[in-house]
């Protein structure tokens, strides 16, 4: 009996491969596999396609409740950006810039004095960066194994800094990692100013400054409409349990597909969310368990009247610690703000946002919110990922090998721009080329 006729008994579709989830990750991986002739099913939760980006049309514009930026640093990112025809907007440039002074006493400057008071610590922190990770795409071969155990802050703390330094530094980072410093690893700090050649201004220009014309939900629907084959909306995976040829996957709805691989997206903090039979490998068990660093609030709000462009920063401690200014007409302004800890912001509350306003930039009216809970969502537990210490060389190897015939995909995995849509790319692509070389060729 071959594996398609033992397993038809009990399964109700077969293809050669399943993918779960269509965000990034899933939909390259798909996208390539079904494009080497190869039976392909894309599994989703959600009743749309983009997983952790996700373009609404609210308080009158396109808000981008998830990823958003990107740059033509992100080497994966810009070949699929060429691919589908996508262009750049550019998020507009800041006239004034908000932070704590000493005392936590308001400072208001040009974006070059805030620039001054960061540059000797930016630097600071990541002067080390070649040392310890020499080659973006290789983020554990340099001398990150002995930095790994470092948080930002403890590294931070070492920095001969005055207190408005320390504290604009402090607040620039927790913008960055979506996480307490104390929590997040060094190794974040470091890859991403690896990924950008060593140079921490190119860095924050790479992750906060170009958005993807028409949104990033329209880019995913292109890349879902180029897979060649079925891409199942509202159906989410309970369980996938391998047997001797193969193996099944089944659905919350009870169908079950037999395949013969399967390539799994799930972020790692959402891994719990299905049952693997047998049981995944440690490294993934633990990182599952212990979660990675991110877990921040993302948070759109509508003030009244057109505001002077400007960003801002509070302090780690406050709900949002980064706040600035998107779309601004005559009639109001947009502004997008980044807390380190989703706990500490009902978005949904405008009196609590209106207080996380004012600690950064007083005198505006809140109107109205809108926000996505990624880390309530099960589907995600998590923002953009950065690790805890020692995380990244303790488990980032462990994380990208297959287990018997599923493989995994997801920008957490990813070697270059981890965390990042690139990264998400890259996995994907990644996953297929691995998969297709385990199928074989086909006669497609
Ligand atoms: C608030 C926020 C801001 C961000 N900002 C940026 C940015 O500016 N620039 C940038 O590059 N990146 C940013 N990111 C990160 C970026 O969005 C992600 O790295 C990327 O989208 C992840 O893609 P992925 O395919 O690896 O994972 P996901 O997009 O999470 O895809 C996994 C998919 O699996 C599905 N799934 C989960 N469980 C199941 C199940 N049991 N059954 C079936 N399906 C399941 C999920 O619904 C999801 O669609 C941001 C993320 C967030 C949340």
């Amino acid at each position: 009996m071959t594996w398609k006729e033992r397993n038809a008994m009990s399964a109700t579709q077969e293809v050669d491969v399943v993918v779960i989830g269509a965000g990034f990750a899933g939909l390259i991986a798909a996208r390539e596999l079904s494009n080497a002739g190869h039976s392909v099913l894309v599994l989703e939760a959600r009743d749309r396609v983009g997983g952790r980006v996700w373009t609404t049309n609210m308080l009158g514009h396109d808000l981008e409740l998830g990823g958003t930026w990107v740059h033509w640093v992100q080497p994966h990112t810009w070949a699929e950006m060429t691919r589908y025809g996508r262009g750049i907007v550019r998020s507009p440039a800041a006239e004034e810039a908000r932070w704590l002074g000493t005392g936590g006493v308001p400072r208001v400057g040009t974006l070059e004095e805030f620039l001054e008071l960061i540059s000797p610590g930016q630097q600071l922190i990541i002067n080390r960066v070649r040392e310890a990770i020499p080659r973006g795409p290789e983020p554990t071969a340099g001398q990150i194994a002995q930095l790994d155990a470092l948080s930002i802050a403890d590294h931070l703390a070492t920095l001969d800094l005055d207190e408005e330094a320390r504290s604009a530094n402090e607040s620039v980072w927790v913008g960055h990692v979506n996480a307490p410093l104390t929590e997040t690893g060094m190794s974040t700090a470091y890859r991403w100013v690896a990924a950008t050649g060593g140079h921490w201004e190119l860095m924050h220009e790479a992750s906060a400054t170009y958005r993807v014309a028409g949104g990033m939900s329209e880019w995913t629907r292109l890349i879902a409409a180029s897979v060649r084959g079925e891409v199942r909306l509202n159906t989410t995976v309970t369980s996938v349990t391998q047997g001797d040829a193969g193996a099944t996957v089944e659905t919350a709805a009870g169908e079950k597909i037999h395949t013969r691989f399967v390539v799994s997206t799930l972020p790692i903090n959402a891994i719990s969310g299905i049952e693997f039979t047998p049981p995944l490998p440690e490294p993934w068990q633990r990182a599952g368990r212990e979660t990675v660093a991110s877990r921040g609030s993302k948070v759109w709000i509508k003030v009244r009247g057109p505001v002077r462009r400007f960003f801002g920063y509070a302090t780690p401690e406050h709900p949002i610690s980064v706040l600035k200014s998107e779309f601004i007409t005559e009639e109001e302004s947009i502004l997008v703000g980044f807390g380190p800890d989703h706990t500490r912001l009902d978005g949904t509350d405008l009196g609590a946002v209106q207080a996380a306003v004012d600690a950064i930039r007083p005198g505006l009216e809140v109107l109205a919110a809108v926000t996505h809970d990624w880390m309530a969502d099960p589907l995600s537990r998590t923002t953009w990922m950065t690790h805890r210490p020692g995380q990244l060389t303790r488990d980032h190897a462990g994380l990208q090998r297959p287990h018997g015939v599923v493989h995994f995909a997801t920008t957490d995995n990813a070697d270059l721009w981890g965390g990042f849509v690139d990264g998400a790319i890259e996995s994907g692509l990644r996953e297929a080329r691995l998969v297709g070389e385990r199928l074989g060729p086909t006669t497609v």
